[in-house]
């Protein structure tokens, strides 16, 4: 039988305009070493609807600027949605991009590629959220 060991916390992520990328790689992984399971597995869960997360490269600032602009070409903020709040597109683009990622850890480290980095993506900010990193070893 194999003991199963784990930990989970919350990180506070404040955005800056309606919509943001944030580069949280450093805040995951000093989670990742406090949890000390060794080898495993990490998640980030964003447990909003109007925010994601997104793996991609954060060595060059213009990826996720322009991973942004692009979905704000593709879903523009005013159009003739019928959600009554105004954020529909806010909604739509959380959808697309999505509300976890898991990452394999090894040596308590996060086995990202080199040129890799985790963003939260902000759709509707500026505005304080909650991402949920949980780390559970084998
Ligand atoms: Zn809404």
């Amino acid at each position: 039988m194999t003991k199963t060991q784990g930990r989970s916390d919350v990180l506070t992520v404040s955005s800056r305009h309606r919509t943001d990328a944030i580069d949280i790689t450093e805040l995951v992984q000093e989670r990742v070493t406090e949890a000390g399971v060794g080898d495993g597995l990490c998640t980030v869960y964003v447990a909003h609807t109007t925010a994601g997360v997104f793996i991609n490269e954060n060595a060059d600032p213009d990826v996720p600027h322009d991973l942004l602009a692009t979905l704000d070409h593709l879903v523009p903020w005013e159009r003739n949605y019928r959600h009554a709040e105004g954020n529909a597109a806010a909604h739509i683009k959380a959808s697309l991009i999505g509300t976890s990622q898991s990452i394999p850890v090894r040596a308590n480290r996060l086995e990202l590629g080199r040129w890799q980095g985790i963003f939260f993506a902000e759709f509707d900010g500026p505005r304080e959220r909650q991402v949920h990193v949980s780390v559970i070893g084998r």
